[in-house]
Order: C-alpha cells, then sequence, then structure tokens
C-alpha cells in the first residue's frame, strides 16, 4: 500500500458527484496572488497553475476544508457539498 502513488491512492475514494459545485475562486483575487499556496495545499491537487491561471476542479475534492484556510486572500467560497454527495468515507 505503501509503494502506491498519490494517484493511486485518490483513485480509490468514492465518490457520489454533485452537478453543484462546490468550489468556487474569484480568479480577480487570483491574478495578483504571488504565493500560490493552493496549488501546495490540497492533497487532492484540485489547483492547478495553466499557464499563468489558476484552475480548480471540484469532483476529488477530499472535503479538508484547507484551501479555504490556506488562501490569505479569502479568493476561495468553499462549502461541504451538497447532503449526501461528495467524497465517501468508510469507517471501521
Ligand atoms: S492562494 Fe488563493 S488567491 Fe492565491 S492563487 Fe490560490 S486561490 Fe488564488
Ligand atoms: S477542501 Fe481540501 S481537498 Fe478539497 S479542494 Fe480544498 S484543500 Fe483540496
Amino acid at each position: 500500500m505503501n509503494s502506491m502513488s498519490l494517484e493511486d491512492k485518490l483513485a480509490l475514494n468514492k465518490y457520489d458527484i454533485d452537478e453543484e459545485l462546490h468550489i468556487s475562486v474569484n480568479e480577480d483575487i487570483c491574478r495578483t496572488c504571488r504565493n500560490r499556496v493552493c496549488l501546495h495545499i490540497c492533497p487532492a491537487e484540485c489547483f492547478k497553475l495553466l499557464g499563468e491561471k489558476i484552475t480548480y476542479s471540484y469532483e476529488g475534492c477530499l472535503e479538508c476544508g484547507s484551501c479555504r484556510l490556506a488562501c490569505s486572500k479569502g479568493a476561495i467560497n468553499w462549502t461541504y457539498p451538497r447532503g449526501g454527495f461528495g467524497i465517501a468515507y468508510q469507517y471501521g
């Protein structure tokens, strides 16, 4: 298990993906950002740099909330997906 890549581990997760986005990002604010901490903080790598533009996806979100806390400019609007949607964690 430890020799698995991050991508392989993330592929084991199960999601019921909502068609309604639960993440949005203010691109105007991102254009003024230099540290771009979102690119490094997200364990699911939901944020990517496309040229000079920050892009993001919500489908693989692990619902940790780290991006919202880490973005000091408050550019990320993040909530949990609607009830029943999102990642399914299994306990026990
Ligand atoms: S850290 Fe925040 S402001 Fe900076 S690029 Fe990421 S989302 Fe945008
Ligand atoms: S809540 Fe966590 S997993 Fe989801 S986009 Fe933000 S940092 Fe990534």
